[in-house]
């Protein structure tokens, strides 16, 4: 395992962390974790060198927070970092943050955070800082040792992000990075905001919920001329991790394939050379050209009030968009059931305030409404 000096204070973080928001589940539409299997996942991350686990209030139910603490518990508590976030919509008054820390510690059975963020921080939730004096809190947390270091994690605009950073004292600051948002999502001007400060980034979606794991046939034969021997993950993983400021890559690992995959590419990772930049280049141009949402299946737009499965509906329109064909999309359509189905959104708008990607979801499943109308 290769790993990055955190603030220059000898602590050492491994360049892979484990992201704990899919780990395997019982049955893939429910946010029950499938414990056997995850903790499988986490041990053999552990035993090869991983040392950063990052979970969060809401990650598969209020499950992801249990599971990790319940795994970690029999390593030495300074042989790992732990990372969690506080969930600033549930907060309804200042006690709120004392509370739910508490809870937090609690749930993980530790006595501090390695790494402790303000989760999915945007404009509206800036604003709720100063409301429930989240900071104050926070610091003092930080002052009698229960937090090791203060961030957040950001999903809005660059000028946000600079507002945000000026505005308080972070450590560091966790963002979505890969090659598709460098442009798509300004991530680059984000990871530039970051390194001006003097910060580090903790990356999370460098493979875009899977997206950037296997692209369109055409996009993946790219990455398979180049380097036959290294996965088409493996290319994303790299990308994020070739950026100097750059602390750790996170990835939500579901599977042994995917965590050893991810454990190898970190562990014999060198920066990507100019040529190889180019062969992604290459290989986005190629997969540009199918029109896919670019949602990430986080399931934070969960659950619709009206019943339709959004992320199932989302990755059934992006297989047609990449395969085009029509009876893959048409069948899988009609596997789920009615009412969960691009038909019943009733435009409430509720999913929106919640998507970290800012998908016009109504918009969209109006679309795939009338496409799937149009094909029976
Ligand atoms: S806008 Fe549609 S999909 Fe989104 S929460 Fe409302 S009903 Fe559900
Ligand atoms: S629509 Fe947005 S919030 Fe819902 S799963 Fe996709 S990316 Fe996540």
């Amino acid at each position: 395992m290769k790993y990055r000096e955190f603030n220059k204070n000898e602590e050492k973080v491994s360049l892979l962390g484990l992201g704990c928001m899919r780990f395997p589940k019982v049955t893939p539409d429910k946010e029950e974790i499938d414990i056997p299997r995850a903790c499988e996942i986490i041990d053999y991350a552990y035993n090869n060198g991983v040392n950063y686990f990052d979970t969060a209030f809401p990650y598969h139910g209020g499950q992801s927070e249990l599971v990790i603490g319940e795994a970690l518990k029999k390593y030495p508590r300074d042989s790992f970092k732990l990372a969690t976030k506080l969930p600033m919509w549930k907060l309804q008054k200042k006690e709120d943050v004392l509370d739910t820390f508490n809870e937090q510690l609690k749930k993980c059975q530790v006595d501090y955070f390695d790494f402790y963020l303000c989760h999915a921080m945007n404009r509206e939730r800036m604003d709720w800082l100063e409301k429930y004096e989240v900071m104050p809190a926070l610091c003092r947390l930080k002052e009698e040792g229960k937090i090791r270091h203060l961030g957040f994690s950001f999903h809005d605009t660059p000028d946000v992000l600079e507002e945000l950073l000026n505005r308080y004292q972070w450590d560091f600051v966790q963002i979505q990075l890969n090659y598709l948002d460098w442009e798509l999502q300004d991530a680059k001007r984000q990871y530039e905001l970051i390194a001006g400060k003097g910060l580090q980034a903790v990356i999370m979606e460098p493979v875009r919920g899977g997206m950037l794991a296997s692209l369109c046939e055409e996009a993946d034969q790219v990455f398979k001329d180049a380097e036959p021997e290294h996965s088409v993950a493996s290319w994303a993983l790299r990308f994020a991790m070739s950026l100097p400021r750059v602390l750790t890559v996170l990835s939500g690992m579901s599977n042994m394939d995917q965590v050893i995959d991810n454990v190898h590419t970190a562990s014999e990772f060198e920066p990507l050379t100019d040529e190889q930049r180019g062969v992604i280049d290459a290989a986005l141009e190629k997969f540009k050209k199918n029109k896919t949402i670019p949602c990430t299946g986080c399931r934070y737009c969960m659950d619709c009030p009206a019943g339709v499965n959004i992320p199932k509906i989302f990755k059934i329109y992006n297989d047609y968009a990449i395969s085009k064909n029509k009876n893959g999309f048409k069948r899988a359509y009609e596997e789920l059931p009615e009412s969960e189905r691009a038909d019943r959104c009733v435009e409430c708008g509720a999913c929106m305030s919640q998507c970290p990607q800012s998908l016009k979801v109504p918009e969209r499943m109006k679309e795939i409404a009338a496409m799937a109308a149009e094909m029976n």
